[in-house]
């Protein structure tokens, strides 16, 4: 079987101007391209199937550090409250008073 080189283009990291062709030894050949094992659309694909996945999870633990942190406003609000209702103003026990309420989850009511 005839050699074919991998015709797509690669842009090295950090440089969209220059680019040069991948020339690695071609396995297959789609819409009128040979591609190597790295460029033909199947590894593309599964690639970017990849990166898909990784950046969902990635959002889902931003949803979650989110809603944490909106839950943590919540408490520390409600704890400046409790706070003032109990005239404590020191910063140190603000910040006390809102982490042990934090870890045992106690639900401060309004
Ligand atoms: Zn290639």
């Amino acid at each position: 079987m005839e050699k074919h080189e991998c015709e797509e283009r690669v842009y090295p990291p950090g440089n969209a101007f220059h680019h040069y062709q991948c020339g690695k030894n071609a396995k297959s050949y789609e819409n009128g391209k040979w591609y190597c094992g790295i460029h033909n659309a199947e590894a593309v694909a599964n690639r970017k199937a990849k990166s898909d996945a990784k950046y969902a999870e990635y959002s889902r633990n931003l949803d979650e550090k989110n809603r944490k942190h909106k839950e943590m406003q919540k408490l520390l609000k409600a704890a400046e409250k409790w706070m003032d209702a109990q005239t404590m103003h020191h910063t140190t026990d603000l910040y006390n008073a809102c982490t042990t309420y934090f870890e045992r989850k106690i639900v401060i009511p309004d």
